[in-house]
């Protein structure tokens, strides 16, 4: 039986939140914090973890 191995965030990929739903809404997939800053860059929306900086595009 294979075993599923679980997924080491990579801080320096922006994930595709298409890709990536949130395991819980409005927290961060790696550490849980629910404090975010957002930008937009040429036209994306940005929402980037304020505690380990995950960053992921909306
Ligand atoms: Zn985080």
């Amino acid at each position: 039986m294979e075993e599923k191995q679980q997924e080491e965030i990579d801080l320096d990929k922006v994930y595709d939140y298409a890709d990536y739903r949130e395991k819980v809404s409005g927290r961060c997939d790696n550490c849980n914090s629910a404090y975010f800053k957002s930008s937009v860059k040429s036209g994306i929306f940005l929402r980037e973890c304020r505690e380990c900086g995950m960053k992921k595009s909306i």
